[in-house]
């Protein structure tokens, strides 16, 4: 028996199967942008992980602080705050645009949301929660709920007053004018006016990506969001914004809502924040802060603030801001996008390309009349990505074609973009020959 045939055998026989198919691939080490699996492949890395690795697999300097905290500050009573939680604290404050000042630390992006959620149910008394109808935000109760990308069933109902709104999806928009522009302000007005009829008077808040990821790389246009912003203020909700996956400079600013000059009320990052470790971050106002202080154990986790992965954190921020990582994912990312732009060109399927900085989506259509949605199509070039030594990932929504999500770590090389371009470009290539 191989030993890969073993790893099978023993994984279907004693690990639980949690509803998402198995890559068949088995990687047994990662380093930077590059994987490598149990033959001794080499695979590129276009995903950075869960959409986390930000700074590619084991930066020494992160390696560096992991070792010093496990091995001398690991974790404590939750109740207990250290200098790598205070100072991790202080240097998001000193990132993030005013009133936005005071944070705390949790784990994963589920818990940044289950949190941001209750917190504005809290502050403003009421209990609605509006999200779009391609949005992902985790997979609890409460942020589950508030998900609608990834499937709804299983669990029971949503948590009560849970409303959607379309999201902007302006490739297949039922609002498009004759000379294919996007209407979206008519389709805001729509999208309001159905909250306004189905709302019992309690909307609380608005929980938003600035670019949704996993429900296939929709960039609002500009304006979309600062429109958004008033509406929600009109209404005396709070906008919370989850950049679980565009925070921290991935799409060339350091927070992806900096482009539509707002100051959401609270905003959430995990993934990239902890580069590849678990941690998440909540942060708002003092405003907001005070209007929850009445409320006992508002959060409380087993890793609260733990001081480990807030180190790991503090380290991320240094090194973005220090190796001007926001310039190079705006200038990497133009080099992706240019690429993909010529491969639009050459392969029919390829129905649209969007997205911002090391932040791309790729949509394939089925047929380049109608447009209509490819989504197996997709997965076999990503299939022979994969066998090419190219990891990518391809989401499928209902309605939508399936959409590659390229976002390798800002740490890429030019050629290593190069590189992964021209595995795509042959994938693309044998799927339709
Ligand atoms: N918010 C966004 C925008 C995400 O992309 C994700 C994860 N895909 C989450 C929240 C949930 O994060 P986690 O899986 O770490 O709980």
């Amino acid at each position: 028996v191989s030993d890969a045939k073993a790893f099978w055998q023993k994984a279907d026989k004693y690990l639980m199967s949690t509803g998402v198919p198995y890559s068949p691939v088995i990687i047994t080490r990662t380093e930077g942008t590059k994987l490598f699996d149990s033959e001794g492949r080499q695979i590129l890395d276009f995903t950075s992980g869960q959409m986390s690795s930000l700074l590619g697999h084991a930066h020494p300097e992160i390696v560096a602080v992991v070792r010093k905290y496990v091995a001398g500050l690991d974790h404590l009573l939750s109740n207990m705050i250290t200098y790598p939680v205070v100072n991790l604290a202080e240097r998001l404050a000193r990132l993030l645009p005013a009133p936005l000042e005071k944070s705390f630390f949790l784990n994963t992006g589920s818990e940044t949301t289950e949190a941001a959620i209750k917190m504005a149910k809290c502050y403003t008394g009421k209990f609605e929660i509006v999200a779009f109808s391609a949005s992902y935000h985790g997979l609890t109760q409460g942020s589950g709920s508030a998900t609608y990308s990834a499937g709804r069933r299983g669990g029971g109902p949503a948590t009560p007053g849970q409303l959607v709104f379309p999201a902007p999806y302006a490739y297949r928009s039922p609002f498009k004018k004759a000379d294919g522009s996007y209407d979206w302000e008519t389709e805001m007005d729509y999208g309001w006016s159905m909250i306004d009829r189905q709302s019992v008077g309690s909307l609380a808040a608005f929980i938003m990506e600035p670019i949704l990821s996993t429900g296939g790389i929709l960039d609002p246009p500009e304006g979309y969001l600062q429109r958004l912003h008033s509406e929600c203020k009109m209404r005396g909700m709070l906008m919370i914004m989850d950049e679980a996956q565009t925070g921290v400079g991935r799409t060339g600013q350091m927070f992806a809502f900096q482009r539509d000059n707002i100051v959401p009320d609270i905003l959430c990052l995990s993934k990239t924040l902890g580069a590849g470790l678990p941690l998440g971050s909540v942060s708002t106002t003092a405003e907001i802060e005070r209007g929850c202080k009445e409320v006992k154990f508002l959060w409380l986790t087993t890793h609260l603030n733990d001081p480990l992965t807030a180190a790991v954190g503090d380290k991320v921020l240094e090194i973005v801001e220090r190796d001007n990582i926001c310039q190079r994912a705006a200038e990497r990312g133009q080099q992706l996008r240019e690429g993909l732009l010529k491969m639009q060109e050459k392969y029919w399927c390829i129905g649209d390309i969007r997205g911002r900085g090391l932040l791309q989506g790729i949509e394939i259509i089925s047929d380049p009349k109608t447009k209509a949605p490819g989504s197996d199509l997709g997965q076999a070039v990503s299939d022979r990505a994969m066998a090419n030594g190219l990891s990518c990932n391809v989401v499928n929504l209902p309605g939508m074609g399936g959409v590659f999500r390229l976002a390798p770590p800002v740490t890429v090389s030019s050629e290593e973009i190069s590189f992964g371009l021209k595995i795509l470009d042959e994938a693309f290539g044998h799927v339709l020959a």
